[in-house]
This record gives structure tokens, sequence and C-alpha cells, in this order.
């Protein structure tokens, strides 16, 4: 039996994921508020619909990437309203923990199956098919149905535990990616104002326990080269360092390194840099430093 797959929102992860899982598996019903990223996949092969009803109607597996609680809700609302029960759906966005358990209940009240799968790595990743999955879920057919999606997007699956746990790994996982690149801005333009070169203290970076994956790969590949395009936004970065915090908050737990941090991703966002990459914290501490952004040489 030919199964229908929908798959709604294709933006930067969104749409090479989507891309991906139609090359391994065929068309998928695709849907996205925003014409050019609709486009993109419409091209790779994704089957265009007008509306989340029509690609989630009679669906066995809606697949969500989106960027945030409320229009992880609004879109899982306007599917349910035509998936029939049985069905997946298969949230893939960084949302807030409460926010997945709702989602989870949405689904449960109308007899439909929910597994939270946000997606760790960088879009770059995505686009190679070389995410990594975090999957919260305790029904084991469930997981199988879903399993050659994520085959066909990444090339690592890892098991969290029950429903709700892949959304709480991420965002822990997060907290350390999103603080440690701005330690990485941080001390990138320190060595800059000591006159330093950038290729010598990338490498000892990465001789030494120092080392990350802002510093090696997130920043090498991007803003020291000069590229500045998104990637994964400031504005989203804060979003999710923001989930962090509120999860620390809700168990009494202070972060106060973290919260230091959170408030330079405020003061980023509030101005042009909001959607620039993440590592552009790079040149906005730069900015900050009356200093001309540390470059790599492209090689
Ligand atoms: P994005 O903003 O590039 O893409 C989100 C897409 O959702 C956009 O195309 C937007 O038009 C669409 N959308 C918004 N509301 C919609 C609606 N109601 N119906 C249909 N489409 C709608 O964001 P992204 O970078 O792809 O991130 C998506 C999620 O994945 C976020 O939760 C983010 O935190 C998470 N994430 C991002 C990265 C990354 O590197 N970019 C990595 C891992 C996880």
């Amino acid at each position: 039996m030919t199964r229908k797959i929908a798959f709604i929102g294709l933006g930067a992860m969104g749409g090479p994921m989507a891309s991906n899982a139609i090359r391994s598996l065929g068309p998928i019903h695709v849907f996205d508020v925003v014409e050019a990223n609709l486009a993109r996949v419409v091209a790779a092969g994704g089957v265009r619909c007008a509306s989340v009803a029509q690609a989630a109607q009679n669906a066995d597996i809606v697949v969500t990437m989106l960027p945030a609680t409320p229009q992880v809700h609004e879109v899982v609302a306007a599917a349910l309203a035509v998936m029939k029960p049985g069905g997946i759906v298969l949230d893939m966005s960084t949302i807030s923990p409460a926010g997945t358990d709702a989602a989870a209940a949405m689904c449960e009240a109308r007899g439909v199956r929910f597994l939270d799968a946000p997606v760790g790595r960088l879009a770059s990743h995505a686009a190679a098919g070389k995410s990594l999955f975090m999957v919260g879920c305790d029904d084991e057919a469930a997981f199988d149905e879903v399993k050659p999606l994520f085959e066909a997007m990444g090339d690592t699956i890892i098991r969290c535990g029950g429903r709700g746990t892949g959304i709480r790994v991420k965002i822990v996982n997060n907290f350390q990616v999103l603080t440690i690149a701005q330690i990485t801005a941080e001390a990138l333009v320190l060595a800059a104002k000591l006159g330093l070169d950038v290729e010598t203290v990338k490498a000892i970076n990465a001789g030494t326990t120092a080392t990350n994956g802002q510093m090696q790969v997130n920043f090498a590949t991007k803003s020291l080269l000069g590229d500045t395009e998104p990637g994964f936004t400031i504005d989203l970065a804060h979003k999710d360092l923001t989930l962090a915090m509120e999860a620390a908050n809700a168990c009494r737990l202070g972060l106060p390194g973290g919260a230091a941090i959170h408030a330079v991703y405020g003061a980023a966002r509030s101005g042009p840099y909001a959607r620039k990459d993440f590592s552009s914290l790079l040149d906005y501490a730069a900015e900050l430093a009356a200093i001309s952004p540390p470059r790599l040489q492209a090689k």
C-alpha cells in the first residue's frame, strides 16, 4: 500500500530534509506559507499543496519542521482536522517541552500517534543528508513506520526515551551549542586584540580539550570565511536559549553562565543580526570591540 507522507515547513532545515526524503522515498506532499520555500521543494519532486489541510488530508505521516511552539500548535491542529485515526504526527521542530506535551495530547485526543524527533547539527548537514535525530517515542510500531524517513534525511538516530525526551535532550544540547558559540566568538576577538593568527588559534584549539564544533566546524565554514547567511538565525538561536532558561526556571535551577550569554543573544537579535547565521556572533563581538571581524584565509 502506498503511504501518504506530508511535510510542513520547508525552510533552512525542512527544505533540504524534505528534498532528501523525496529522493529516497518518492513524492511526498509539501506545504509552506512562503512560496519560494515551497517552490524549491516542488522543484525537487514534492507534490505542491495549497494548505496544511490539503497536505495532511488522509496522510499516514505528517512531518512538521516549523520555527517555534505557536506554529507547531497551529499546524498540528489543522492537520488533525483532516487526518485519520492511527496516523502519525512527527514533530522535528525545536519547541518548548510543554508545547511538545500539549501537541502530543492534541494528537492523542484524535487517536493520532505523536513522536518528537528534533534535529541536531547544521543546515549544511541537513543538505548532505547527515542530520542527527533525537527521538522521543515509546510506540515501537510508530517508530518503525517513521524510520525510513530518518534514514533518508540523516545518518544518526538516537532513541532518547519515551515521548517528550527528544525535545528535552535537544534543549540541553542546544544550550551547549549556543553558549559555546558565544565563548568562541569572544575567544576569537580576544585573539585578534592580542594580534594572534586565527589559523594558529584554531589549530591550538583543535589539539587541546578546548576543541569544539563551533570553532572547528561552524565558525570555520561560515563566519570565519565571511559568510553570515543563515544557516541557523540568531533569532531562532535566541528562541532555543530562551527554552533552556525557561526549562531551568521551571525546575528551580539557575544557569548563571547561560543567563549572561542569553542576554548577548537578546541584544544581538534586536538589530540586523537577528536574521544572520548564529556564527555571526563573531562579527557582533568584533563590532562591540570596534575591530574588523577575524577571518581565515579561504583555501
Ligand atoms: P526557517 O525559519 O528557515 O524555516 C521554517 C519554515 O516554516 C519557513 O519556511 C516558514 O515559512 C515555515 N512556516 C512557518 N509557519 C508556517 C505555517 N503556519 N505553515 C507552513 N509553514 C510555515 O527555520 P529552520 O532553520 O528551518 O528551523 C526549523 C526548526 O528547526 C526550528 O524549530 C529550529 O529551531 C530547528 N532547527 C534548526 C536548525 C538550523 O541549523 N537551522 C538545526 C536544528 C534545528
